[in-house]
């Protein structure tokens, strides 16, 4: 992780300023995260010594309504990048009209390398230690990188504990025995799928010769390749942190999610009918994956990912950004000279967060909707979203990523604005 993430990721906001009407002030608010806190987790392991944690939890904004966003687990979790995500998830939650801010958590751990116990142990902990800092109307934690609904319904647990009553509009990506969403497990891979839908009818794509590459194999990662698959777009690579498999003629997407998920590596699945055995893919890295002869590349893991030094070798026309930040800015720049279409992780990747949004809503009323309802309604706020950004972009001449951030800082500086700012004070001191 560089350590200027967060710096990097806030280039993007003067870029987006010069085309719309936005007060200076409210931008310069942006730059700063509202609040910051670092916390130590102490967990008893299994073995009986105690194991000291680090963990952050930053609220970016809270103008539009309370802050929202997930909770990482991950060994390179820290402040910068924590700050970095809790940015994106302000303008996320703006750009696709919800009215929340932008939040972010995170602890600094290998979770892979934790008893089930341990892993319970941290969880609660953390929430111990943040629970004065959230809540179902300051700052709603979600999933993230490595953490699960299960993680999310000991936080919930825990947190209502605290308070002696039941809060479960305190944390979404819940389970849903305990309060959680139907549709919420597939958001964020859907999210995305939606809007693949409507780039399939601006440039009338047939399907079948779509080859797709997608790098993380996580649950928006898998999502989006069944989804995909299943309407016949060929997904020709995938890949986990231990690297990828490549097969020109395109994966049978369930059985490697299914070989995946029940042995825990990328393993080719040939099927007829309902027998299927194993085949030899060729196996490629993370790197490689990125600079394949594909026609959208779909980075689902971590951010960071192309760079000044690989982005001249991306081959991809189209790039879906469901991972968070996976293109720096100087990457961006390289690839809107060659004409390469983006689709920005706070657009791309809102499936996850408007989903969270429809569960504190359920929540809050009590009142729980079908998944069918969810699919629905997920579907219109991306469309809708979509196609505003896309006219942006298409009317103004700019490219997706500056039309989306415009939306989302549109919306924001309306809300400053309404608020009051030196303009408006400005004129009223002078009677
Ligand atoms: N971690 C997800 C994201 O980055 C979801 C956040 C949420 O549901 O609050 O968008």
């Amino acid at each position: 992780m560089s350590a200027n993430t967060f710096e990097d990721a806030i280039r993007r906001l003067d870029t987006a300023a010069a085309h719309i009407d936005i007060d200076p002030e409210a931008l310069e608010k942006l730059k700063h995260p509202a609040a910051v806190i670092q916390v130590s987790i102490p967990v008893r392991m299994d073995d009986g010594s105690l194991r000291v944690f680090t963990g952050y939890r930053v609220r970016h904004d809270d103008t539009r309504g309370p802050g929202k966003g997930g909770i990482r687990y991950h060994p390179n979790v820290d402040i910068d990048e924590t700050k970095a995500l809790a940015f994106w998830m302000t303008c996320k939650c703006a750009c696709v009209g919800l009215p929340f801010g932008g939040a972010k958590g995170g602890v600094t751990v290998n979770p892979k390398e934790l008893s089930p116990m341990e892993l319970e142990r941290l969880s609660r902990g953390f929430i111990e230690e943040i629970a004065d800092f959230i809540g179902p109307e300051i700052d709603i934690p979600a999933p993230d990188v490595y953490t699960n609904a299960m993680i999310m319904g000991w936080m919930m647990d825990e947190y209502s504990k605290i308070h002696r009553r039941r809060i479960p509009d305190a944390i979404t990506g819940k389970p849903i025995p305990l309060g959680g969403s139907h549709g919420r497990e597939d958001a964020t891979g859907r999210g995305a799928y939606y809007c693949i839908k409507q780039l399939e009818q601006i440039h009338a794509w047939k399907p079948q010769q779509i080859r797709v590459a997608i790098q993380g194999f996580g649950n928006a990662g898998q999502s989006v390749a069944a989804l995909l698959h299943a309407d016949g777009y060929r997904i020709v690579a995938v890949s986990d942190s231990q690297g990828g498999i490549y097969s020109p003629e395109g994966f049978d997407v369930p059985s490697l999610i299914y070989a995946k998920n029940t042995q825990k590596r990328l393993q080719a699945v040939y099927c007829e009918g309902t027998v299927c055995e194993a085949v030899e893919a060729q196996r490629i890295t993370n790197a490689e994956l990125l600079e394949l002869d594909v026609d959208i590349l779909i980075p689902a893991a971590l951010e960071g990912q192309i760079t000044a030094e690989n982005a001249s070798r991306v081959r991809a026309s189209v790039i879906v950004e469901v991972a968070n930040g996976p293109v720096t800015s100087e990457a961006d720049t390289i690839l809107r000279d060659r004409k390469v279409l983006i689709v920005p992780d706070i657009l791309a990747n809102a499936g996850g967060v408007t989903v969270s949004y429809f569960e504190w809503v359920q929540n809050r009323t009590g009142y729980y909707w079908t998944r069918e309802e969810v699919y629905n309604k997920l579907r219109d706020v991306m469309t809708r979203e979509f196609v505003s950004v896309h006219r942006r972009a298409t009317e103004t001449g700019i490219d997706l990523r500056t039309a989306a951030y415009a939306q989302a800082l549109q919306r924001i500086g309306d809300a400053v604005a309404a608020q009051g700012t030196q303009r408006y004070f400005r004129r009223q001191n002078r009677g």
